[in-house]
């Protein structure tokens, strides 16, 4: 189908690269211009039409006349003590979303959201005490990468990638917002705009399988999936989509991916610890056979509470003993550290602010209908 164009202001940082071409032989222009706008954009951080200096007069005039490239606002920004740094971002109808970025020795990792809320409700997550507004679109999620990026300063040279690494563990559920989250991540891989490679680029889900079928066969970033359980009786209380989608079917499909990806991989499983709920070193046994079936790492996350939660985090004896049980099975595992969650940053404290009640509510009502609804 072809795509039409509202020409009075379409937003280039909401298209693909076949939209974009699109676009421009809609305004009788050749396709090829896309790639050379999207470094524009993209790789270097441009905005301005005018600076744009590859393309004709004319037609940086007809872009200033029928485009703009706008990401969305950022209304609060804030560096942690450790160097993390956290953005809120307005995306309209008083929605917000965050994003973090976590800078390491050589590295710098963007945590970026897929959907303002998220209707998955797990039990431990405040994203998810929030209830579900809506997917964000194209622009809004490589709007996170394009803002991040540009506040290492701009214009960018071509080589100078200032974010390593994306994972798509912000706000929202991505495999339920799946189209613009996909465009995203090609963009995010894309040599003409961010240049990411495929491993340094991950998605991490709750376990929406068909889902994660669909995404073997559009791509084969980095997958981590939230495990959090070892049996369906306690996952179905952490991770309720586990009751459509049991573990049994959840590790099937991460085999299916795993088959389906180019080069050899080993699967990122996460388990946040949460006091007495998830901790015991029977159930390190148990996830330890359970996890046999696929090459994985483990990754450990101990809970970050939040005011509307009861849960607690384990001591940090208690984490580093269910850390060893896993690695004296030979199990690769890591403890991820605690990074801004002074500035409540951290893994499951990302909320945005929803003050007003009614707006509450409906995000309540949306919660509640994924429970009913076929995904
Ligand atoms: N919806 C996706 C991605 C976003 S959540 C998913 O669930 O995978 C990103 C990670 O943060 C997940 O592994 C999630 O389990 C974890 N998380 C959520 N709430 C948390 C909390 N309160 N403390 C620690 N980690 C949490
Ligand atoms: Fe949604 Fe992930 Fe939070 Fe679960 S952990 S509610 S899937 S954001």
């Amino acid at each position: 189908m072809k795509t039409v164009f509202n020409q009075e202001s379409v937003n280039l940082l909401g298209l693909n690269q076949k939209n974009l071409e699109e676009f421009f032989v809609s305004i009788e222009e050749r396709p090829f211009r896309a790639i050379q706008v999207m470094k524009w954009i993209h790789q270097r951080g441009i905005s301005d039409f005018s600076q744009m200096t590859d393309l004709s007069k004319e037609l940086r005039e007809k872009l200033e006349n029928n485009c703009v490239v706008k990401a969305p606002e950022v209304i609060y920004e804030k560096t942690s003590e450790d160097g993390t740094r956290k953005w809120v971002i307005s995306v309209g109808n008083k929605d917000l979303i965050e994003m973090v970025l976590i800078p390491e020795k050589n590295r710098a990792t963007l945590c970026v959201s897929s959907q303002v809320g998220c209707a998955v409700d797990c039990s431990f997550c405040a994203t998810g005490k929030q209830g579900f507004s809506r997917n964000l679109n194209l622009d809004e999620i490589i709007g996170q990468v394009w803002v991040a990026a540009n506040s290492f300063g701009v214009p960018r040279s071509p080589n100078d990638r200032p974010i390593t690494n994306v994972v798509m563990m912000g706000m929202g559920e991505p495999l339920l917002n799946f189209d613009p989250v996909v465009d995203a991540m090609n963009l995010m891989m894309d040599d003409n705009a961010y240049g990411l490679s495929k491993r340094k680029v991950t998605l991490s889900t709750s376990g929406i399988v068909p889902k994660i079928d669909d995404l073997g066969k559009v791509t084969d970033v980095a997958l981590t999936i939230s495990l959090h359980a070892p049996n369906d009786e306690l996952r179905n209380k952490l991770v309720p989509i586990n009751k459509k989608y049991p573990i049994k079917d959840l590790i099937d499909s991460v085999k299916r991916y795993v088959e389906g990806c180019s080069d050899k991989r080993v699967t990122t499983i996460e388990y946040i610890l949460i006091e007495d709920i998830n901790d015991s070193l029977e159930l390190a046994d148990e996830l330890c056979e359970l996890l046999t079936q696929i090459d994985c790492k483990i990754n450990l996350i101990p809970f970050n509470p939040f005011a509307e939660s009861k849960y607690k985090r384990p001591s940090g004896n208690r984490v580093k003993r269910f850390q060893k049980h896993l690695q004296d099975n030979g199990y690769v595992t890591t403890i991820r550290s605690t990074r801004g969650d002074d500035i409540m940053a951290a893994c499951g404290q990302l909320v945005g602010q929803v003050n007003d009640k009614t707006r509450k509510k409906e995000r309540a009502e949306n919660k509640l209908k994924i429970k009913t609804k076929t995904i």
